[in-house]
């Protein structure tokens, strides 16, 4: 005979590891009423106290988390005093008065998280007036986002040894007493000091080394059991642990024995600090936070509960709990995507807009203008925007375009049909280099087809003077000035139009989904044209463009020669630089790309910096000019322009100037580190060059020999088309590494991946099947989860 109080009490346990989330029994305790007619249920729990269980369990799925909790403690307290007597009569069990049991079963379902969640972050244990500014720089300022504060990486600790088991270049831990007196040194060579102690447990010693940590002689004592942890070293043929991290043994171990989080940090604050003050806010406020996924979503991929998601990211008990949260977050983070991208549809549908049309004449007039003749790829997009323009509804279109496919003057007839219409149009670019670039190209094509003048069109970025840019927002309001082109500074406070009729993003894929609609939402239901030179195959653009209609240029303009690409050896590396002088003694330019490899260490730019000095002697009659991402906005700028106009013949950068420009007289581009690009990146940056009519030359040295065969170097020698590129590239990369976190400011992806297709499938039913009911999540049942939407989304509120 089965016990019937020990399977109850395992499923109890459950759900309060769960969080109270109703998620220990599929489908809820709603459905384990069943589970108390069971034979040995009616043998051994009486009649009374098995319908008080049933009367709970119904009544579970719509109670709050503190009522859940209340029942799930006092069932478990009755099968701890023995399952005898009468539940409701246990003591302590007034807590939860009989009468009110029937007023919870009609309760509504919750529909707010507890606002203390959203108190200020100095209510929490820890943090105080003093270090609240710390926090908030981590963009930490309620309690609720220091639970959502998660750690970039762990490192697992988890595996304890003693001594005699362990092995060099292990990450262990080990549990031992000091042996021996901690004593610190000055090294002569390098000035450090280095404390050294050793610890020991019944099967050897092992040596422990610091260095610029003297204070320990003062907090580890002789014979103090502590556990290290840590990569095992050799020093002298002996095995050695370097700046291991330490605890007491019978501390609550945060920093070792265990997958221990690792967070991004800022100065001020140390991991042992956030760990510590995580660890002791966690469980007391993560049971707090109420699920607002839907339980079909969360039961059908075996997802865990938020309270246990949360725990289990900062400190997980295991690398499956991890992986667990992990997934429940991933599935957030693809949910709330296709949530918003849907629910922007659906907004959108329903609008009205302005029609605007083109006249015949206009279009003509336009054409000859061009010193070129458009291709019919262009044609055919220019066709489908001048239709969506004259709809009514508003137009929501992506235009894609390999890189120089001439994506701008496409554009430039939407902000024609408009302007000449007496409407405003806007037009933002990633960075101002770009934005700069695009206001010389659109005003002269606007301004000599004499569609505008030249003081209606106006550019605003970072560096624009207070002085301009109060006569810019001015003459926007009042209706004078047409035509803004700029940067993010676009989306900020004070810009306010007159009437914004067209929203134009280039290079759409290094704006989030946010950003686009903040732009929107300076007209009235503009129409809105964005532009990517990053092709994405059909199925990932409806998950990441669900809510946007394609036009495609896949023809390129022409008389463009190919871009003749080579792998040269490393050993070559001087007929590389024959081929960049005799270029630049003929006229041209070239560009010189190092990798910028992300680390913690944020010392990407050295690569670049160091090999400029290099190059200095490579070419002394030349004039090399110097670009990175370490340099502010103005600054890099400042460099384009002068590589623009000349003043330098080689640029020597990082991937800073992977993005649109155009820099018409550059034939050459060298990549280094050519293996350490992903395809669309490298595809990207060779698109720097090939821009006019004469050969154009790229380069890909990669950093050693064995990488010379590199599958996606061989790519790139083999085709110029970034859209056999694109495909290529998520069949080498495989799902997840596809675009690269890096790359696309597309989306915040901190756990999914875009090409997780089963995941997105599983999301974007869910998601529909709540639109289909409830379009507006006005329904009682979508509060927590709208609320959630808009923590995720603000712009969408
Ligand atoms: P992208 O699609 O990468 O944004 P751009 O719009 O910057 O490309 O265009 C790249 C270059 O090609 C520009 O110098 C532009 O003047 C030129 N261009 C655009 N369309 C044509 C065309 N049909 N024929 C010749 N050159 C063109
Ligand atoms: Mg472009």
């Amino acid at each position: 005979m089965a016990d019937i109080c020990t399977t109850l009490k395992k499923v109890l346990q459950l759900e309060e590891q769960k969080g109270f989330s109703d998620t220990a029994v599929a489908g809820g305790f709603q459905n384990f009423v069943n589970f108390l007619y069971s034979e040995d249920a009616i043998e051994q729990i009486t009649r009374d106290n098995r319908e008080q269980m049933e009367g709970f369990f119904r009544s579970y799925s719509s109670q709050n988390i503190a009522e859940r909790q209340q029942v799930v403690k006092m069932i478990l307290r009755w099968i701890d005093s023995g399952s005898e007597g009468n539940l409701l009569s246990l003591e302590g069990s007034n807590e939860i008065p009989h009468e009110n049991l029937q007023s919870i079963e009609t309760q509504k379902i919750t529909t707010k998280q507890d606002p203390a969640l959203f108190a200020e972050v100095q209510t929490l244990w820890g943090i105080g007036e003093k270090n609240k500014k710390i926090f908030n720089k981590l963009g930490i300022y309620r309690v609720y986002d220091l639970l959502r504060y998660f750690p970039r990486r762990y490192q697992d600790f988890s595996h304890l040894r003693p001594i005699n088991e362990i092995m060099y270049g292990e990450e262990i831990t080990v549990i031992g007493s000091i042996s021996q007196k901690l004593s610190t040194r000055r090294s002569k060579r390098s000035n450090l000091q280095i404390t050294e102690t050793a610890i020991s447990d019944n099967t050897g010693y092992l040596r422990l080394t610091w260095f610029n940590q003297p204070y320990l002689e003062r907090q580890l004592h002789l014979g103090d059991p502590i556990v290290v942890s840590g990569k095992v070293d050799a020093y002298l043929g002996r095995l050695v642990m370097n700046s291991p991290e330490w605890e007491h043994w019978d501390s609550d171990q945060l920093h070792t024995n265990r997958i221990v989080p690792m967070y991004p940090l800022t100065f001020g604050i140390s991991q042992r600090q956030i760990r510590k003050i995580i660890h002791h806010n966690l469980e007391f406020w993560s049971q707090r936070v109420l699920e607002y996924l839907p339980s079909s979503l969360t039961e059908r991929l075996g997802l865990p509960g938020i309270s246990t998601a949360i725990n289990e990211i900062h400190f997980p008990n295991s690398e499956d709990s991890l992986r667990s949260a992990q997934k429940r977050f991933a599935t957030e983070e693809i949910f709330f995507l296709q949530m918003g991208v849907l629910l922007q549809r659906q907004n959108w549908v329903q609008k009205k807009a302005e029609r605007f049309s083109l006249l015949e004449e206009h279009f003509d007039a336009a054409i000859r203008s061009l010193p070129y003749q458009l291709t019919d790829a262009q044609l055919r997009a220019i066709a489908q925007i001048r239709r969506d323009l004259s709809s009514g509804t508003p137009m929501n279109r992506l235009l894609q375009g390999d890189v120089g496919s001439g994506k701008t003057v496409v554009s430039r007839f939407a902000i024609e049909a408009v302007v000449r219409n007496g409407a405003q149009s806007a037009v933002m670019a990633p960075t101002s280099i770009l934005a700069e670039q695009h206001f010389q190209t659109l005003s002269q094509m606007l301004v000599t087809s004499q569609t505008i003048k030249q003081e209606e069109i106006a550019l605003l970025i970072g560096s624009t003077s207070q002085k301009e840019r109060k006569l810019i927002l001015s003459g926007l309001k009042a209706g004078k000035i047409n035509v803004l082109i700029g940067t993010h500074a676009l989306i900020e406070d004070p810009v306010a139009f007159k009437d914004l009729a067209l929203v134009v993003i280039d290079e759409q894929h290094r704006f989030g989904v946010e950003q686009r609609a903040a732009l929107r939402k300076k007209g009235d239901s503009p129409h809105l044209l964005v532009m990517t030179a990053t092709p994405i195959p059909r199925s990932l653009a409806l998950t990441i463009y669900g809510d946007l209609d394609i036009s495609t240029i896949d023809e390129m303009p022409k008389g463009r020669l190919p871009v003749e690409t080579k792998i040269l050896h490393p050993e070559a590396r001087a007929s590389a630089y024959a081929l960049i002088h005799s270029q630049v003694e003929s006229g041209n330019q070239a560009f010189i790309v190092y990798p910028q490899i992300e680390n913690e260490d944020a010392e990407d730019f050295k690569a670049a910096v160091n090999e400029y000095e290099r190059l200095s002697k490579v070419f002394p009659d030349l004039k090399i000019g110097l670009i990175h991402g370490e340099l502010n906005p103005t600054e890099k700028d400042e460099i384009m322009l002068k590589f623009r106009n000349r003043e330098f013949d080689i640029l020597v950068s990082t991937t800073v100037i992977e993005v649109g420009v155009d820099i018409p007289k550059a034939t050459v581009v060298l990549i280094e580190g050519a293996n350490r690009f992903g395809l669309a990146q490298l595809h990207q940056i060779r698109g720097r060059v090939g821009r006019n009519k004469e050969q154009s030359f790229c380069i890909l040295i990669p950093d050693s020999e064995d990488a010379l065969n590199n599958k996606r170097l061989n790519a790139m020698v083999t085709t110029n088309d970034g859209f056999v590129l694109a495909d290529l590239d998520l069949k080498y990369r495989g799902p997840g590494e596809f675009l690269g976190t890096r790359q696309s400011g597309l989306i915040r992806f901190k756990f999914a991946s875009v090409t997780d297709q089963d995941l997105i499938e599983v999301c974007r039913k869910e998601v529909e099947k709540i639109i289909v009911r409830d379009s507006t999540l006005e329904a009682e049942e979508h509060q927590l989860l709208k609320s959630e939407l808009f923590n995720y989304w603000p712009a969408l509120k």
